[in-house]
């Protein structure tokens, strides 16, 4: 039996900054005309899912707004969720876009405001600053709670890996003297389980592919998914034959170009 619904990662899967890796569109076509539902999930909080939908489709992987499931988007829903008003953010423009497409009141730290917001959101911030870790860790000592996209250390780019949300994350837990109250992103199963039900599919129905041990592999295996590594990504994954658990991968693959190998592998 084939699989009926594939969760696949973006940067480091289907691109690496703005080149998408190669056989990437001819991977997403074949899945489709297999009739694999596909969701595109992603750490990566600088992007709106609007913004992500057109970079896929630019690149010839043509992709909706609802194909998308992103860290931002998902901040987004949760405070949403929770009641919540007013954010503070420490990230790019794209995680205070989907902020306030969500009807929260959201104003990026570095202005000096850090009083009054019931959420403090950190992500991956390409322009961060000491004045805005500075506005981020008083809303948190003030009462703020403390909402991380993602952890990831790194990102991988045309240009190698670069440091991740996770950096900015660690920093202001340092500063504050505790972890955040929430991580969206992989591997919690916030976003997964989002994308399972926008399926319909049971996770045992489902492969996750991905190109970082610790957020997809981990993320899918916790949601009872079958997981798929690829090694277009990040470099510094673990040593592939020492994995374990749900560290270890159920299939690897050089490249999501192969993904036909594994079609009906279920
Ligand atoms: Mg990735």
């Amino acid at each position: 039996m084939a699989f009926s619904g594939a969760i696949i990662d973006l940067d480091g899967v289907l691109y690496l900054g703005s080149t998408p890796i190669q056989g990437a569109p001819a991977a997403i076509r074949t899945l489709r005309s297999a009739g694999i539902k596909v969701r595109f999930l992603t750490n990566n909080s600088t992007l709106t899912r609007v913004a992500a939908a057109k970079r896929l489709s630019s690149m010839g992987m043509p992709a909706e707004e609802g194909d998308i499931l992103a860290s931002a988007y998902g901040a987004a829903r949760y405070i949403k969720e929770k009641g919540g008003r007013s954010a503070l953010v420490l990230g790019e423009d794209g995680l205070r876009e989907e902020l306030v497409n969500a009807g929260i009141e959201a104003i990026q730290a570095g202005r000096g405001q850090s009083s009054g917001f019931q959420y403090t959101v950190v992500g991956l911030d390409r322009m961060a600053d000491y004045g805005k870790m500075v506005d981020a860790m008083r809303c948190i000592l003030d009462g703020s709670k403390f909402v991380a996209t993602n952890e990831d250390a790194t990102f991988p780019t045309e240009m190698g890996d670069y440091p991740g949300a996770g950096v900015l994350v660690s920093a202001i837990s340092t500063a504050v003297g505790r972890k955040p109250d929430v991580v969206i992103g992989k591997p919690n199963p916030y976003l997964f389980e989002f994308a399972l039900e926008d399926m319909g599919l049971k996770p045992e129905e489902v492969v996750v592919v991905g190109d970082r041990i610790d957020t997809d592999i981990v993320g899918g295996k916790r949601v009872g998914a079958k997981t798929c590594l690829v090694l277009t990504g990040v470099k510094k994954n673990p040593n592939l034959e020492s994995l374990e658990g749900e560290s270890k991968p159920d299939f690897i693959l050089k490249s999501i170009s192969e993904i036909e190998k594994i079609i009906g592998a279920l």
